[in-house]
């Protein structure tokens, strides 16, 4: 990443380091991530955690994590604790005191929605939520305004706190902000600010039936919270006239800004909780947790790091535009990532024998191979190597054009940090099937050099046949094969779109022996084949499960090189 972008100030912090050079808030900065516990975090999340999170690092300042838990009827414990969980890896941070319910300040929201009815400037409304949509009017025609707008101050307190009571039905009153019925701007058009919903909550159970709407309710959480500087995507531009003038509107409060930022959209995958849901009740992918997802827990199943999620975001910084991201961005930064911290090992995926004819039957040797060439600190390891070894079908041809390079009989390659060897025939069953490679082997070549300076041009990987672990290895793909799937410009429904490749599964891979050791928080690159890590979930003992994180950007061509 160049210097540049790491030092440029994006325009959220140009504006904190403008508030704090004029001293505003004290010379305090305070941010929150406030999602509503209704499903699992994207990485869209990811985006918004990011900059919420760092701003507050970078400035000395106070983070929180807030569920918004307003609506009763969504929201659920397993995504609260999914959440807490999900933000705890990307930040690195235990959020130890950090975390907040909106539901915590229910009371002190009515009590705020009681001042603006005794000011005149909220009542209550018998219209149902479809009258209310019918008389919204036009731009150019004002809404059709509601009785109670004329009621007295007395009368609307009565009815709001026999609203509160549970003595009216659900849709059959609301409190809503006498605002402005004629305001270009739908959203300053008397907004509801509670609706009736009898449904228990997951914090609060059945102590309240009324709820706040979220426009209501959001600016008096940041309020609360003395946040400074809450920072929310584009689609909230329009509502902030509504966050201003409630806000203004209460005495004596802590008064915090909202500025609105793009949403990050990325290609070949959906990032709305409502479609990830569905693709989950469905049965379209495994869960949440399913590596093709493009939620948070997806992709540390998947073996994504917290680091590479968080460069990512840098990358692709933030700006007042919307876009849509690449998602090659995002797969380039787990593999930079990972080059820099993969264990370097060896696996078979599609395996085939081959015999060493003049190896000696019976003898074992210990080949040492580096762990990591990118971190000498990783050091070596010792691979065992016999007779009969492991190879990829893949890496023989029986009619090879001429510019391969791997096995074929005659030809001569290397085995990766063993010997060379050259090919001289192979086996086929009655269909046809190769069943084993013959070579010889060049005892003077060990450590897979030769003494006298003969090159080979082709490397391959191998897996001795006495000591391989079985394993199943899960190959995916993207999640959808367009790369737009829920355009909205676009008639068929975004599930058609799922790419039936998406997860192919290879049985009885053959791995090298001290991959049987293997833990989910280590990081793999099985080498010319791509960066693995072992599924915590599905993972049984003696039967491991690997996931490819990522595939390998072309470094095998330069090992094939330099042989
Ligand atoms: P979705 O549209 O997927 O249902 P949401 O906006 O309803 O998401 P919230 O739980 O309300 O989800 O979001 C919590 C925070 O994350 C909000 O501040 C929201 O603006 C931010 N956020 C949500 N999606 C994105 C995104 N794609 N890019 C950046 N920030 C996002
Ligand atoms: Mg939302």
């Amino acid at each position: 990443m160049s210097e540049s972008i790491e030092t440029r100030l994006n325009f959220i912090e140009q504006i904190v380091e403008h508030d704090l050079s004029e001293g505003k808030n004290g010379g305090r900065v305070a941010t929150r991530f406030p999602p509503e516990p209704n499903g699992y975090l994207h990485i869209g999340h990811a985006k918004s955690i990011c900059l919420n999170y760092g701003l507050a690092k970078k400035y000395g300042g106070q983070f929180v994590m807030r569920f918004d838990d307003t609506n009763p009827s969504k929201e659920e414990t397993e995504y609260v604790e999914s959440i807490i969980e999900d933000v705890k890896w990307l930040t690195g941070d235990n959020l130890t005191g950090r975390i907040r319910y909106a539901s915590d300040y229910f009371e002190q929201m009515y009590t705020w929605a009681e001042e603006l009815i005794k000011k005149g400037k909220a009542y209550i409304c018998n219209q149902s939520l479809d009258e209310m949509r019918d008389n919204r009017g036009t731009p150019t025609v004002p809404m059709k305004p509601s009785e109670g707008r004329e009621f007295s101050p007395e009368k609307n307190l009565d009815l709001f706190r026999r609203m509160r009571n549970g003595e009216f039905n659900e849709g059959e009153l609301t409190l809503r902000a006498k605002i402005d019925l004629a305001s270009p701007n739908f959203n300053l058009r008397d907004p509801v600010m509670y609706r009736i919903i009898k449904a228990d909550h997951h914090r609060t159970g059945n102590k309240w039936c009324i709820y706040p709407m979220y426009d209501w309710a959001h600016g008096l959480e940041d309020s609360i919270e003395q946040i400074t500087h809450s920072i929310c995507t584009l689609e909230f531009e329009h509502h902030r006239p509504l966050y201003d003038w409630f806000l203004d509107n209460l005495d004596g409060i802590w008064r915090p800004r909202q500025y609105e930022f793009a949403r990050l959209n990325l290609t070949y995958t959906v990032m709305s909780k409502r479609k990830l849901l569905e693709l989950v009740k469905g049965g379209l992918v495994s869960g949440w947790s399913d590596p093709r997802m493009p939620t948070i827990c997806g992709f540390r199943r998947r073996g994504y790091t917290p680091e590479a999620i968080r460069a990512f975001c840098r990358e692709i910084g933030v700006a007042k535009m919307n876009s849509t991201i690449d998602v090659v961005k995002l797969e380039n930064a787990i593999r930079d990532d990972l080059n820099k911290r993969a264990l370097r090992r060896m696996g078979v995926l599609r395996p085939v024998k081959l015999l060493i004819e003049n190896y000696p039957d019976g003898q074992t040797e210990q080949i040492e191979a580096i762990n990591n060439p990118e971190n000498d600190a990783d050091g070596t390891r010792l691979i065992p190597f016999s007779r009969t070894l492991y190879v990829e079908r893949d890496d023989f041809m029986e009619d090879p054009p001429k510019k391969y390079f791997r096995l074929s009989v005659g030809r001569e390659v290397r085995l990766r940090y063993a010997y060379y060897v050259t090919c001289t025939g192979f086996d086929k069953d009655a269909n046809g099937n190769i069943t084993q490679i013959r070579c010889t082997y060049d005892p003077a070549t060990r450590g897979g050099t030769s003494a006298d300076g003969r090159k080979v041009q082709g490397t391959i990987h191998w897996v001795d046949r006495n000591c391989a672990v079985n394993a199943e290895i899960r190959l995916y793909d993207r999640l959808f094969t367009k790369e737009n799937p829920d355009d909205p410009q676009d008639p068929t429904d975004y599930k058609a779109y799922i790419n039936q490749n998406g997860l192919e599964i290879i049985q009885n891979a053959k791995l090298e022996p001290s991959l049987a050791d293997a833990t989910p928080d280590q990081r793999f690159q099985f080498e010319r084949i791509g960066y693995f890590c072992l599924d915590a979930t599905d993972t049984k003992p003696k039967q491991p499960v690997f996931n490819r994180t990522a595939s390998l950007r072309d470094t095998w061509a330069k090992i094939e090189k330099k042989g």
